[in-house]
């Protein structure tokens, strides 16, 4: 097709297209202004032991409450903002404002307080993504080992020299670092066993099916066994029904996280979600 409309003319007329382009710079631009407005608000999910049936940590999940369009799903702002650079200052504010809650957290909970917080491998190509990330702990006031990053397992793969040095740098401040998307990715197994990641996240893609999926079951056989050989613990995602839950508790998964304990919420529901559980000391 392309072809056919010879050099040059290549789906210059496809009224998609531009429309699509058209929406992405849109997009772009409202980022920005998103950005300098604060439009953007951070939720957080519960993570749960699974071996106490505590509550163990939060993953900060970020939402868009767009003046006109509602909330935009991060699947949906993420990947652009990847592209145009604009992550790393939205990396930046998510970062702060957990790490702000974490502090507020530590006042008003008396209890250990660990939040996670997503980061595109895009940020750590950032020479001073470790420094920038230091400053901030350190000027907000909380201890390295209450945040933990989620890296997502393809993206740190196919930058593995760059994320093997920063994954280390953090590592050596304490704090934790997870492999997320874990399953969907290519890894190579031998990167994988040298790679110092704390923990692995299962996917939602094969909880889902769980308990129909023999095919999911087995996945996620493997995916826990292999990372207890490798001594790295085992959060499973998307955890939906008791059924699944079951399913990973007698696998000895480490941790889940899913619309069945709870979903994504605001700081004063995390705060009272926090008030009625009980936490590991
Ligand atoms: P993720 O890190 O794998 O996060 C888990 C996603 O699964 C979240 O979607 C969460 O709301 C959703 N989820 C959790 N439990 C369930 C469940 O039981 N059922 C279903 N159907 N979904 C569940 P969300 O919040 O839309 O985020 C999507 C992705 O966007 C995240 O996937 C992460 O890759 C990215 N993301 C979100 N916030 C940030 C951020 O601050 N920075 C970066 N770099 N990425 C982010
Ligand atoms: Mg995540
Ligand atoms: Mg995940
Ligand atoms: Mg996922």
């Amino acid at each position: 097709q392309a072809k056919a409309l010879g050099k040059n003319q290549f789906r210059i007329f496809d009224p998609k297209l531009a429309e699509r382009q058209e929406l992405r710079i849109r997009l772009q631009t409202e980022l920005d202004i998103a950005l300098k407005e604060e439009q953007f608000e951070v939720y957080y999910q519960p993570k749960i032991c699974l071996n106490s049936n505590t509550l163990l940590e939060a993953e900060a999940l970020v939402r868009w409450k767009h003046p006109l369009r509602g909330l935009i799903s991060p699947l949906e702002f993420i990947p652009l903002a990847e592209e145009t650079g604009q992550i790393h200052e939205l990396g930046a504010y998510v970062f702060r404002s957990t790490c702000q809650f974490i502090n507020e957290l530590n006042t008003t909970l008396d209890k250990p307080v660990r939040i996670a917080v997503n980061v595109s491998v895009k940020q750590l190509l950032k020479e001073s993504i470790t420094q920038d990330f230091f400053d901030i702990i350190d000027t907000v006031g909380i201890k390295p080992n209450q945040i933990e990053l989620e890296l997502t397992e393809s993206a740190v793969m196919e930058n593995i020299v760059e994320a093997r040095k920063a994954i280390s740098a953090f590592q050596n401040r304490g704090i934790n670092i997870a492999l997320d998307d874990f399953g969907t990715g290519y890894s190579s197994l031998s990167y994988l066993a040298k790679l110092t990641i704390n923990t692995l996240k299962i996917d939602r893609e094969f909880i889902k099916d769980i308990p129909e999926s023999e095919e999911s079951k087995a996945i996620c056989r493997s995916i826990i066994s292999l990372a207890h050989s490798l001594g790295k613990s085992v959060v499973a995602e998307g955890i939906e029904t008791e059924e699944q839950l079951a399913f990973l508790k007698q696998l000895n998964c480490d941790i889940a996280q899913g619309y069945y304990f709870a979903k994504p919420m605001n700081k004063e529901d995390y705060i009272n979600f926090c008030k009625t559980q009980k936490t590991e000391s």
